[in-house]
């Protein structure tokens, strides 16, 4: 997702209806309407959910692109095989924000959990994405994975469960999702996991976000012993390159990445691989200029 001036104007003549994404006033992203499925209003956002041309269905939350079936599946595997291959005994899964399901869809491949705790603040966006887009909210009614409709900085104050793995897939800091950057509620996600646990965050563009990239990164460094980020492609993020952060209180994501286990798990996917894992660590220089002292860098191989 991205901050954009979400304006979502739709051009065009009567045959040909498109939707179109402002971002931070100097950059456009548009995509060809087929049909308008769902659009409704939320005390949170305007969710809308359209059918594409090109991308297949795609959730909007206020204008702005969560996804589209087209490439979600990069931006799904990514936030949850990277910390779920480098974690030894991953059983107790946290996801915060993941409405739309496909978090959840790829956490709960992997057999050893055991069981996972999803907490999206609106349920508008989930009931939306489950009646219309089955192919990324289906694993929803798998039995291991607890619905919590609220917000995601009172869960992690007052839980006082353990977690191996947090995932925090939230919109951008705007509006309910502003606090999940803030220091106090990395702080609170880090008392939540266990000694040996991983936090990744959504952390947005690394061309066009750069200071939002540091403050939350010196949000997280005083939290986690390691702090890494890692890029992945996108079809329909602006820029066409997006992050998250690694935040981890002992593991590695080079180092503790088990192959082996990769191999054997034959969990199928499209993106996702142990080469990828470690090429996502390996930043371009802006990157890692624009982050030095902040991020720690991943030794190679
Ligand atoms: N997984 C999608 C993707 O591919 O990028 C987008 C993430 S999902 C749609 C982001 C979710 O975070 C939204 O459904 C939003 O309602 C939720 N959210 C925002 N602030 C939150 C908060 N404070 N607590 C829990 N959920 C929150």
């Amino acid at each position: 997702m991205n901050q954009s001036g979400n304006q979502c104007s739709r051009q065009g003549d009567k045959q040909t209806q498109w939707i179109r994404e402002v971002h931070k006033e100097t950059v456009c992203l548009g995509f060809k309407v087929e049909k308008l499925l769902f659009s409704g209003q939320s005390p949170f956002q305007k969710i809308e959910i359209i059918k594409t041309a090109g991308h297949g269905k795609m959730l909007l939350n206020d204008g702005i692109v969560m996804l589209s079936e087209k490439d979600e599946f990069i931006y799904h595997e990514m936030i949850a095989h990277v910390p779920l291959f480098v974690h030894p005994a991953p059983r107790r899964v946290l996801i915060i924000g993941g409405g739309d399901g496909g978090t959840a869809r790829e956490v709960l491949k992997h057999e050893t959990v055991e069981r996972v705790v999803m907490v999206e603040i609106d349920q508008m966006v989930v009931d939306a994405c489950r009646e219309h887009i089955p192919s990324v909210s289906g694993a929803l009614e798998d039995p291991r994975l607890e619905l919590v409709f609220g917000d995601g900085v009172e869960y992690v104050k007052n839980s006082d469960e353990t977690f191996d793995v947090a995932l925090i897939d939230s919109t951008d800091p705007i509006g309910p999702a502003t606090p999940l950057f803030d220091s106090v509620f990395y702080k609170n996600t880090a008392d939540r996991l266990a000694e040996d646990g991983i936090m990744i965050t959504q952390s947005e563009s690394p061309f066009y976000d750069t200071e939002i990239q540091l403050s939350m990164f010196k949000n997280q460094r005083p939290h986690f012993k390691k702090l890494h980020i890692y890029l992945f492609s996108t079809l329909t993020y602006p820029g066409g390159l997006w992050s998250f952060g690694f935040a981890s209180k002992k593991q590695c994501p080079a180092r503790d990445l088990d192959e082996k286990r990769v191999h054997a798990s034959r969990i199928k996917t499209r993106y996702y691989n142990a080469q990828i894992h470690r090429a996502a660590f390996a930043l371009p220089e802006f990157t890692r200029e624009n982050l030095a002292g902040i991020v720690d860098p991943v030794p190679a191989g």
